[in-house]
């Protein structure tokens, strides 16, 4: 008995947690039905890999699509079309910059019907822990949610209050009985002030004095705080965007003494410095802020060790209205990242050692889905999986330039930086959303994930 194949993708190097193997794949009804070096039978449609890799769709946890209600800052549309090019096939949105945030079932609803109409990859959705819902948990685990999102310092975004040590203990005691993780923002409130308040007292505005006013520090307070209300309540905790070095051995830390709990990093982390920060002005501008050379040499260290868990974008663009001011301060902070940060980071890892590109598999893809529970479907390229992968095109470096990118405000911290790696195509559940260098017109509709 034979099944019919839709999708063969001949002679690519699958790039798998394990390592990297010349293999062929074949595709059946969205999922990957066979990996073997020479498949000899024939496909509706045949793709031509040799001398590119063939990544598993990356599973980015961390964006800020921001609708509905801030569509003008970004979409889903545009923003999943940017993550495809990208070879993102799936996102998780977060519960804020949209408006209303996603702090009841009602919002998560709405948000949930945008993207099965709007987006061209698949998705999960995050709701919010704040001091306004924590009796509508239960409500939005029902619904689905991925997990739940909290800031312990301001969020920037007043219907999204941030957690005090209290109501995250409380937050985090209900979300363990539901069984949902709780991912933090962590930057201490107290700290980030009195830093913060030094720099203006100095009268300092610039984008050093950004840098200065948010230090390391800041980030490990909360990063302790965190781990041990999840060790207190038992808790799963994810902390995104771990900036430094430092924060990942906390984490380490915090684990070894059997608290369950996972860092994130974002691209940005890893390929810019606080030089470049000051250079590229506003569109680098994020919280926790970018560190100095050494810190970002040191977080890839983290990421080789396996110490930094997941790698997820923290795309969160905005007008360039609200990035003009000379008063750094002042500036809308968020890193419009999601089409180039993962390339980047796959020029980076060629340009130093291939070898890195397994690890890259493990924190883009496979752990994230073992982390929020939807890896019996996706993370990997292995017989059974949705056939959800990328292709990567190693050449000459090439110069990024603001007309590629499919977002919304086509402003990136990237623009001008050098790729010597290129997306020529992703795939969806064995459908084509970016092909040979395209965005696909009429994509499959995305498909809303829960945790299982
Ligand atoms: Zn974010």
């Amino acid at each position: 008995m034979s099944v019919e194949l839709d999708l063969i993708i001949r002679g690519g190097e699958l790039v798998t947690p394990g390592g990297v193997n010349r293999a062929d794949l074949a595709v059946a009804e969205g999922r990957i039905v066979k990996i073997a070096p020479d498949i000899a039978d024939a496909a509706a449609v045949t793709l031509d890999a040799t001398g590119q890799m063939v990544f598993p769709g990356i599973i980015d946890a961390h964006v800020h699509f921001n609708e509905p209600g801030r569509t003008d800052w970004e979409g889903i549309a545009t923003g999943s079309a940017a993550l495809a090019a990208g070879g993102g096939s799936m996102f998780f949105d977060m519960p804020l910059n949209s408006e209303p945030p996603v702090l009841d079932a009602a919002a998560f609803r709405e948000k949930r019907r945008l993207a099965e109409e709007k987006s061209c990859v698949d998705f999960a959705l995050w709701g919010g822990l704040t001091p306004l819902n924590l009796d509508r948990l239960a409500a939005l685990r029902d619904a689905g949610a991925i997990g739940l999102k909290a800031f312990m310092s301001h969020s920037g975004i007043d219907s999204f209050p941030r957690v005090d040590d209290r109501t995250l203990r409380e937050g985090m005691k209900r979300a363990a009985k539901l069984g949902l993780l709780v991912a933090v923002h962590a930057e201490d409130e107290a700290l980030a002030a009195k830093f913060t308040a030094a720099q203006r007292t100095r009268g300092k505005t610039d984008a050093a004095a950004w840098l200065a006013s948010r230090p390391v520090e800041v980030e490990l307070a909360a990063i302790r705080t965190a781990t041990e209300i999840a060790g207190e309540t038992g808790c799963a905790l994810h902390i995104v965007h771990v900036s430094s070095p430092e924060g990942a051995a906390l984490v380490d830390e915090a684990r070894a003494m059997r608290v369950d709990v996972t860092a994130e990093t974002c691209p940005h982390y890893l390929l810019l410095n606080d030089r470049e920060v000051a250079r590229i002005g506003a569109p680098a501008k994020c919280a926790p802020p970018i560190r100095d050379q050494k810190r970002r040499q040191a977080l890839w260290a983290e990421l080789r060790a396996g110490r930094i868990h997941t790698v997820g974008s923290d795309h969160s663009p905005a007008p360039a209205e609200l990035k003009t001011s000379a008063n750094f301060f002042e500036n809308w902070g968020g890193i419009d990242g999601v089409q180039h940060g993962f390339q980047l980071l796959f020029s980076e890892c060629r340009a130093t050692a291939a070898s890195d590109l397994p690890k890259l598999a493990a924190a883009m893809a496979r752990n994230v889905a073992r982390r929020f529970r939807i890896d019996g479907r996706k993370g990997i390229l292995a017989e059974g999986m949705d056939a959800d992968f990328c292709v990567i095109d190693f050449g000459p470096p090439r110069v990024i330039a603001a007309e590629e990118l499919w977002t919304r405000h086509r402003m990136s911290a990237y623009v001008g930086k050098k790729c010597s790696a290129r997306i020529t195509d992703t795939y969806v559940r064995g459908h084509a959303v970016y092909a040979r260098g395209r965005l696909v017109n009429l994509p499959e509709p995305g498909r809303f994930l829960r945790p299982a």
